[in-house]
Formats: C-alpha cells, sequence, structure tokens
C-alpha cells in the first residue's frame, strides 16, 4: 500500500514525495494506516526501521484536521523521547512533512542543556506539535509555560530507552494527566514486563505492530 491508498493529506502528500520516500517501509505500512484510523498502538521496532515518519505523518493529519489552537492552549501533538538527540531528528521529520502546512502545523523542541527561555516563548507562542524528553517537559509543565489541556495524540518514541533512562515517573505524571479524549502510540525496541505494564495503563485496545 502507498501513502496515497493511505488517504494522508493531500498537504503532507507534497511534502512526502518532496522528501522522496516513494514506498512506505514496513512500519509504515502496517503502522500507518492503523494510527490514521484513531487506533492506539503497541509497536515494536526499531530505529532505522522508518517509524518516525510512521508516526509523524498521523500526527501531522491529527492536527490538521483538529480545531485550530486558541490563545493560551498547548500543543495537540506531543512526542516523548529518551534523548536530545533522538527529539531533534524526530523534530527535523516533523518539519520536513509539514513544509507544506508550516502554518497551520507548527512543532518545537523541548529538551535539557539547552535555553529554557527560549523554549519558554515558542511554548507560549502556541505550537501544534511539541517534542520532547521527559524531564524538561515537565519542568516547563511546573512553570505553567504549556499545558495539557489539547493533547490529543501521544507518541512515547523508544520507550524503553526512556525507562532505562529513569523517566518511567515522568512519562507517568504526563500519561495520567492528559485529557480523556487522546490516542496513543507506544514504540519500543524491546517488550520487557515493565513496557507491557505502562501500555497496559495507558494504551487503549492497542494494536500490536511488530516489524
Ligand atoms: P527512522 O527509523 O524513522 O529513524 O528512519 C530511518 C531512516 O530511513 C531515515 O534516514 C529516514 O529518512 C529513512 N526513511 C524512512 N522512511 C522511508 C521511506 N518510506 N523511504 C525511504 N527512506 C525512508
Amino acid at each position: 500500500e502507498s501513502f496515497v491508498d493511505m488517504n494522508v493529506h493531500a498537504q503532507i502528500q507534497q511534502d512526502i514525495v518532496h522528501k522522496g520516500y516513494d514506498k512506505p517501509t514496513p512500519i509504515q505500512a502496517q503502522g500507518t494506516p492503523v494510527a490514521l484510523s484513531g487506533r492506539d498502538i503497541l509497536g515494536c521496532a526499531e530505529t532505522g526501521s522508518g517509524k518516525t515518519a510512521a508516526f509523524a505523518i498521523p500526527m501531522i493529519q491529527h492536527c490538521l484536521e483538529s480545531p485550530p489552537l486558541r490563545r493560551g492552549d498547548g500543543p495537540m501533538g506531543l512526542i516523548l523521547a529518551p534523548t536530545r538527540e533522538l527529539a531533534q531528528q524526530i523534530e527535523r521529520e516533523v518539519r520536513d512533512f509539514t513544509r507544506t502546512s508550516s502554518k497551520e502545523v507548527r512543532s518545537t523542541i523541548v529538551v535539557g542543556g539547552t535555553n529554557m527561555g527560549e523554549q519558554r516563548g515558542d511554548l507560549r507562542s502556541g505550537v501544534e506539535i511539541v517534542v520532547a524528553t521527559p524531564g524538561r517537559f515537565i519542568d516547563h509543565l511546573r512553570q505553567d509555560n504549556t499545558k495539557l489541556n489539547r493533547v490529543s495524540f501521544v507518541v512515547l518514541d523508544e520507550a524503553d530507552r526512556m525507562l532505562d533512562m529513569g523517566f518511567e515517573e515522568q512519562i507517568r505524571e504526563v500519561m495520567r494527566s492528559l485529557p480523556e479524549d487522546h490516542q496513543t502510540l507506544l514504540f519500543s525496541a524491546t517488550m520487557p514486563v515493565e513496557i507491557e505494564a505502562l501500555a497496559g495503563d495507558y494504551l487503549n485496545k492497542p494494536v500490536r505492530v511488530k516489524v
């Protein structure tokens, strides 16, 4: 199945063509249509599989189809990742797929080791998608620099690594504070009991995708 057959929004299609992704990878072929249908996903996939586009495309589409942000609203899409480097890679990919819709779907990155004030400015100006490491994201929530009031699409990327790095409590704090109506995609390279437990607590009848 191609991205066209998946009914990906025309604006995103243009960006996919521009990026040169002719054919979906297995995780994209299996995961993207499921995510576009609104279902939760428990995905077993490693870096290099193309998982970033598999979740970024449905998140962007979700933003394009949601009522616009109002002044003071937090993001619609939240992506949590274990490291600054991974968060940067993800945000670059989000930007690549929002070339055509950069006015409607704005994104920013929120990671440790960088200027808190600059990030606060970006968050407060209104962004549809935030890519963050859990610790720094919680810092911004505590300082009221952002809110969870509009979050309706969440991705936990490399969840096993986030747990290894000690982020479990921060992830749980975010997940239990979300608005009721939201879709969650959890990706992990391995599926230890701790990940199954996290999925059991926060995913709603997830479709399991393994590549
Ligand atoms: P990821 O696993 O998301 O980090 O992606 C791994 C690499 O594969 C990145 O360099 C992507 O740009 C590339 N990639 C992802 N999906 C596709 C695709 N459908 N066609 C060609 N390259 C892709």
